[in-house]
């Protein structure tokens, strides 16, 4: 995954690389490393461990100053994270070095080749063999950098954005890409250059977003792209919308915190300018075009990775319930290798936070060549899966920086639900009366979240207590299944607590047998079709003396009396249970992770935005 940042203009490049290089820290913190351009000449620091060790490594160093510069903060797939492996990397003769996020499949074949040549390598990392495959080419072709850049990534197999700097060429940088985002911040006679906006947006809101098979030169402050044919395009200047303080943990102690505190507003941004209650209407720009296609499906296919594919699940049930049309939801991962049956009369939604899900990407590709229509579902604007998709819905939950998802999800629930909503008045299958009680419902969710989001002082105190648990149960049924799934994942993510979430009437077919006075077992138990039925549920475990912490509906008595902890949430539709019931469980986990001791942001071997596979 790994976030890259670079910068040329008449700035002092280090302060801006390494501010940007905490921005992208998110998508990994396994090692971090910048590399300067000066007379001294081109030099490479890089140090295991976060970007702050990085800082610390330089505070020893001198001729810093640059006004030219590559970062890059890693989350290692080849190698394992150490001073060695880390980016930069340099060309045999140190005369190139280059940031690398991706993966070189062909690397081991590549790296034959040049150790037959006579090459050597420091590194066990694909990256050092991609630098060095270039270099070879330029050293055999007589070409300048770029072509020889043109002519590797003809050769290289696998996912990549790269950035290169050249000794003999102090205001040159150059940067390419395929499967790995990378967008280009145009200010004022500089460029800054990163893996998302995050590190551009403080000093511009102008920035072109490169394509997959397209090189980026600046050079001596021009920016010329071209495609890998040689072809040139014309670079297209995007408006950035995001605010600083997006960014920035605005006095919270963690981003997640946040994040989780954020969600009455990101579920109302949400729905801004889509939902009007009152007159009944519902829009979703996304969809104009494509919902008579929406509308005749056969079936539609939910494809998504981790948070994405449990909002995924809460949405089976939504189109199910409300439009009458069949639903299936898939990990991205094995969909994507199995061969699917599909054709033009399936409807492909694809959820992705970052947009760069590599999964999700290839099952998107996968379903485009089969003829399917493809709607996706991402929050960072301007990403790969809304570029590549026919139609979509930004979440517009603003920068989710915690590793670990929250608003993200909720978000992502609240777009699928105003989708499958549209859908079933479209169709029929929602009768207008009904279809308006529930608008006016679904208004009403963010007040209803500011208030579930005041049990957190209660939550506390349930957290202390089982903060040195090893394992946990999540039971829910109906739409709480897939939040039962998700609470699992936010404690075993953050806390590093196995946890497993399940049906709750699956409980009895196996984990049932883990229930002793130890286990934790906690339930989404509200007040809907099911609730009877969770309550026996409870009655089983209770049986079994396990600890039972329990999401209710206010007012709830029967579940009190049972369990040992009750979390009261408001009362809602049960279709939207999920975006509210989710939100204890947000805060159990944030609390246990803290009481820990753990990175809540940065949990360790995670990244937040999937680029590999
Ligand atoms: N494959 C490269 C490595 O392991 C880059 C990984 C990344 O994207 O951070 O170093």
């Amino acid at each position: 995954m790994c976030g890259i940042v670079a910068y040329v203009g008449q700035q002092d490049a280090l302060p801006i690389i390494i501010k940007g290089l905490k921005r992208l820290e998110y998508r990994g913190y396994d090692s971090a490393g910048v590399a300067l351009l000066n007379p001294n000449g081109l030099t490479v620091y890089k140090k295991k461990g976060k970007v702050s060790e990085l800082e610390n490594h330089l505070l020893s160093q001198e001729n810093l100053l640059s006004k030219i510069g590559i970062g890059h903060t890693r989350w290692a797939t080849h190698g394992e994270p150490n001073d060695v492996n880390a980016h930069p990397h340099y060309s045999s003769n140190d005369q190139f070095a280059m940031i690398h996020n991706g993966i070189i499949e062909n690397y081991d074949v590549l790296k034959t080749d040049l150790i037959n040549k006579g090459y050597k390598f420091h590194s066990e990392t694909d990256s050092e063999v991609f630098i060095k495959f270039i270099e070879d080419i330029y050293a055999n072709n007589d070409c300048s950098l770029e072509e020889a850049v043109r002519l590797a990534l003809h050769k290289v197999v696998g996912a990549y954005a790269i950035v290169l700097m050249n000794k003999e060429e102090p205001d040159t940088l150059i940067a390419a890409r395929k499967g790995s985002p990378l967008v280009i911040g145009v200010g004022d006679n500089e460029y800054f250059l990163a893996s998302d906006a995050t590190p551009i947006i403080e000093y511009t809101n102008q920035v072109v977003y490169l394509d997959d098979y397209e090189i980026a030169v600046i050079r001596d402050g021009k920016l010329q792209i071209k495609t890998i044919e040689n072809v040139e395009t014309n670079p297209y200047i995007n408006q950035l919308e995001m605010e600083l303080e997006a960014i920035e943990k605005g006095g919270y102690e963690h981003f997640m915190l946040k994040e989780i505190n954020e969600q009455p507003r990101s579920i109302a941004d949400c729905m801004r300018g889509r939902l009007d209650a009152q007159n009944g209407r519902l829009v979703l720009g996304g969809l104009r075009d494509y919902m008579n296609k929406f509308q005749n499906a056969d079936r539609i296919i939910i494809t998504a990775c981790g948070t994405s594919w449990h909002a995924g699940l809460v949405a089976e049930y939504l189109f199910e319930e409300f439009a009458r049309i069949p639903v299936e939801v898939e990990y991205a991962s094995e969909f994507r290798y199995r061969n699917p049956v599909l054709s033009d009369k399936d409807f492909i939604i694809a959820i992705s936070q970052s947009g760069e899900t590599a999964d999700t990407l290839a099952a998107i590709e996968l379903a485009k060549s089969k003829g399917a229509t493809i709607f996706g579902v991402c929050n960072v604007v301007g990403s790969s899966i809304p570029r590549t998709t026919h139609a979509g819905s930004y979440t517009h939950a603003g920068p989710e920086i915690g590793v670990a998802s929250t608003k993200a999800f909720t978000a992502q629930i609240s777009v699928l639900t105003m989708m499958a909503l549209k859908l079933g008045y479209k169709r029929g299958t929602l009768p207008e009366n009904r279809y308006m009680q529930l608008l006016s419902e679904l208004e009403t969710i963010p007040s209803k979240v500011e208030r579930a989001l005041k049990m957190n002082d209660k939550i506390h105190e349930i957290a202390k207590e089982y903060k040195d648990a090893r394992n946990f149960l999540y039971l829910g049924r109906g739409y709480n299944f897939p939040v039962a799934l998700e609470g699992a994942l936010k404690l075993k993510e953050i806390s590093y607590i196995h946890a497993e979430g399940y049906p709750a009437a699956e409980m009895k077919h196996g984990p049932i047998a883990l229930i002793d006075e130890e286990m934790p077992v906690v339930f989404i138990a509200t007040k809907d079709s099911s609730y009877e039925k969770v309550v026996s549920n409870i009655q089983e475990v209770k049986a079994r003396k396990g600890k039972i912490i329990a999401v209710v509906t206010e007012g709830d008595t029967v579940v009190k009396n049972m369990a040992d902890h009750v979390i009261e949430i408001p009362a809602t539709e049960e279709a939207f249970v999920p975006l509210i019931s989710v939100i204890p469980l947000q805060q159990l986990s944030y609390h246990i992770a803290v009481m820990r001791g753990c990175n809540v942001d940065q949990p360790r071997n995670l990244a937040k935005s999937v680029t590999v596979e």
